[in-house]
């Protein structure tokens, strides 16, 4: 037991197991009558009105004072923030990298962003509701514990959850609306994503994974070529030929479209988006690199499609594999060729996708690929993407496009939700 310092404050709550520095951060300004913001003030005195995402930015010189004040070990302070996982989720931070995964939480600039996830089930549960570290990084998708998504903001508003921004205290709150998260229910995740999350868990705490024929790679490397593979399914040309490719081979992928909005950028996806690309990516990891390799050349990805989507430096198991195994596109007569054949399916109307050429010339082809039309928007899902507002006003349906893209859904799943609501249905199942 320390003794008492005079230069304690009143209040000092203890650092929860496994809970956040910015969770605990608020606690304690709470416990001393104090708003987050308020006490990031004193302890920072000119820096920013609201405190940055402290999970990742608390510095030593925060943890130490912090740490004088409350008589909580600096290194427990430390293992709180994103520095435990230091050298096993990425290799070092400058403070500028963009993590693959664990993205920003609350605001940067004026930015929403979509980092801090919660399990409000959890948060009902707790004697004093906290937020979890590991709740901070985006391949977790599910509590484990009530297999419910995790949320990623507000569902009565859609603003990001931000701890160091909420007023009220006692308790987990959106910032924007006053929400107490306890009050929430997370979806069912559309797949079962737990196997994979515990396994990369794992990965993370011996700082090492086995990956195929490359033998033991670190942690950071193993999880940087799931983040590029994630990208290659979640958006860009072939996305939608790699999904089908996954789900013809393994069925609990076989999933409504609905699922999966296609985006850019991996950290505005939601979770329930996540669960799934992060099992799809996982599976194409396995076996490394025979499958991905296997599944690139099935879907006519050159080694430009695989290495255009990430800047900087690729790990060798990635960049190795791909040189090797993947060739450039093949231009020319070729070319032509799809071209014809996708006129010849249009005649016929149909759309010219990847298994359509295939059928209709033969054999595979990178070219074809890049030609073919997105497969899965075919007629079951119908026409466009918008198709389920058909007949619906103009001004409603922009307004519907707008509020489902706030809400980090595609339109299907944000109407199929508002309706269920408004009959008093349960909430969706997509098992
Ligand atoms: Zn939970
Ligand atoms: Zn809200």
């Amino acid at each position: 037991m320390l003794p008492i310092s005079k230069d304690f404050w009143p209040g000092r709550p203890i650092l929860l197991k496994g809970e956040s520095f910015s969770s605990w951060f608020a606690r304690v300004a709470a416990a001393n009558g104090l708003r987050p913001a308020e006490l990031y003030r004193i302890v920072q005195p000119g820096g920013d009105r609201n405190p940055r995402d402290l999970d990742r930015y608390a510095d030593i010189h925060l943890l130490s004072m912090m740490s004088d004040k409350t008589g909580i070990s600096v290194e427990a302070l430390e293992q709180s923030t994103f520095h435990r996982w230091s050298g096993t989720a990425y290799e070092r931070d400058d403070g500028l990298v963009k993590f693959d995964w664990l993205p920003p939480a609350g605001r940067e600039k004026a930015k929403r962003c979509f980092g801090q996830q919660l399990c409000p089930l959890c948060l009902a549960e707790d004697a004093v509701p906290y937020l979890r570290l590991e709740w901070r990084l985006s391949f977790i998708t599910v509590c484990p514990k009530h297999q419910r998504l995790l949320l990623d903001r507000c569902p009565a508003c859609n603003e990001p959850f931000s701890v160091l921004r909420q007023d009220r205290h006692g308790g987990i709150f959106c910032w924007s609306c006053g929400a107490d998260a306890r009050g929430f229910v997370g979806d069912m995740p559309p797949v079962d994503p737990v196997p994979v999350q515990e396994e990369l868990l794992n990965t993370l705490s011996q700082g090492w994974q086995r990956l195929g024929s490359y033998g033991p790679v670190y942690s950071f490397t193993a999880l940087r070529i799931l983040s590029i593979i994630t990208r290659l399914i979640a958006g860009g040309r072939h996305a939608y030929a790699l999904r089908e490719w996954i789900a013809n081979r393994e069925p609990r992928f076989a999933l409504p479209p609905a699922n999966l909005p296609r985006v850019r950028d991996g950290a505005l996806l939601t979770s329930r988006a996540r669960s799934v690309l992060v099992g799809m990516a996982h599976y194409l990891l396995e076996d490394w690199p025979h499958r991905f390799v296997a599944a690139s050349q099935d879907v006519g990805m050159s080694s430009r499609d695989v290495r255009k989507r990430v800047d900087g430096a690729y790990p060798f198991a990635y960049a190795d594999a791909v040189e090797w195994n993947l060739t450039e596109p093949l231009i020319g007569s070729t070319r032509d060729e799809v071209l014809a054949a996708k006129e010849v399916l249009r005649k016929r109307g149909h759309s010219a996708t990847y298994q359509k050429l295939k059928d209709l010339r033969g054999g595979k082809s990178r070219t074809m690929g890049e030609l073919a039309d997105p497969a899965s928007e075919g007629a079951a899902w119908g026409q466009g993407r918008y198709w389920k507002l058909d007949g619906v006003s103009a001004e409603v349906k922009e307004a519907a496009r707008l509020a489902a893209h706030r809400s980090g859904e595609s339109v299907a799943v944000w109407l199929d939700r508002l309706v269920r609501k408004e009959l008093n249905m349960p909430s969706m199942r997509v098992f």
